[in-house]
């Protein structure tokens, strides 16, 4: 990349807008329009991290790093430059992709009658929930050329991993769900890798908008637990795509006083269980109430509800949840 496209994105990619995007906030305003806040790349107690936003440079004292949106962003995502201008671009230019994209496969999802099938396998069954989730459907070989129609070039398809090198749709036969900044694939086929995530982060906690005023709140790991909680009823769900949650996702649940539940599987080897037990623990060291759900053993939330539980009972395992 040249010098000038280097600086071309750096001016249109303002770091404060970046840092905010983020979840920084400037604790105090400092002369010159410049801010002070905490350090999203060190534990930090007292704000440390001074950002110029006219000059779209920032400082730590105390961790003692600093440069520009791209040094940022390969501190705080933990990449080399070439990746770090990567996320960057990405950043940039996803959104629409992505929207258009979850676009396209809302509307295949009623075209094809095995996807359709495999969600009413999985009990999701109302269509306000498909809706809520805008859940679409990827049946392959088709998306490409689609994008390029509306004039999006093989190199960005590639670089936002929806077409693969050889100039593949990569999600093929897969329910997708449009998450902030990725979109998660589930394969309905018993032959493929069941997860797949476009490159990237899998972004913060899933529908947290919905859920974030609730001052009780359930955390389950798969948005087909998700899917089942919400449909029976329970509307202050949320989903951490995964039993690891990322420091975004961490964030989130703490960013007030509430009780959390955790909901996640109860695997028969018990990673699901000590992943709650700790998370748990460090939610309390948080000042977070933290309550672990015991979920009958080899089930998850989305199976519970599947083979036949019912909203009542799940609320006597919140119940029994609160200790
Ligand atoms: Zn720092």
């Amino acid at each position: 990349m040249s010098r000038q496209a280097l600086d071309a994105l750096k001016q249109q990619i303002l770091l404060l807008d970046y840092l905010q995007a983020h979840d920084w906030r400037p604790a105090r305003t400092l002369s010159r329009g410049r801010f002070m806040g905490l350090c999203p790349l060190h534990e930090d107690h007292e704000p440390s991290f001074l950002v110029d936003p006219l000059k779209n440079l920032f400082y730590c004292y105390g961790c003692g790093r600093g440069g520009d949106v791209i040094r940022f962003a390969e501190l705080y995502h933990q990449v080399k430059f070439p990746q770090a201008l990567a996320l960057l671009r990405q950043w940039l230019g996803l959104p629409l992709l992505l929207r258009e994209t979850a676009e396209f496969y809302r509307v295949q999802l009623h075209r094809c009658s095995e996807a359709v099938d495999y969600l009413y396998q999985r009990g999701i069954r109302s269509s306000e929930l498909i809706e809520h989730m805008r859940i679409g459907y990827a049946p392959g070989g088709c998306l490409r050329g689609w994008l390029t129609q509306l004039g999006y070039s093989r190199v960005t398809l590639r670089e936002a991993g929806l077409v693969s090198a050889a100039g593949y749709d990569t999600y093929m036969h897969r329910v997708v769900f449009p998450l902030e900044g990725n979109l998660y694939g589930r394969s309905i086929s018993a032959c493929a890798p069941p997860h797949r995530f476009l490159p990237g982060t899998k972004g913060g906690l899933y529908a947290w908008e919905h859920a974030q005023g609730y001052p009780e709140v359930i955390l389950v790991e798969g948005l087909f637990d998700y899917a089942a909680l919400w449909q029976a009823g329970f509307h202050n769900v949320t989903c951490s795509v995964g039993n690891q949650l990322n420091a975004r996702q961490y964030r989130q649940l703490c960013d007030s006083p509430r009780t959390v539940y955790l909901a996640l599987d109860a695997d028969e080897n018990g990673s699901g269980q000590k992943a709650a037990q700790s998370l748990a623990y460090r939610l309390t060291e948080h000042g977070i109430s933290a309550r672990t759900v015991s979920l009958p053993e080899g089930h998850d939330p989305n199976s519970f509800f599947a083979q036949g539980g019912d909203a009542h009972q799940f609320q006597c395992l919140l119940e029994a949840a609160r200790g």
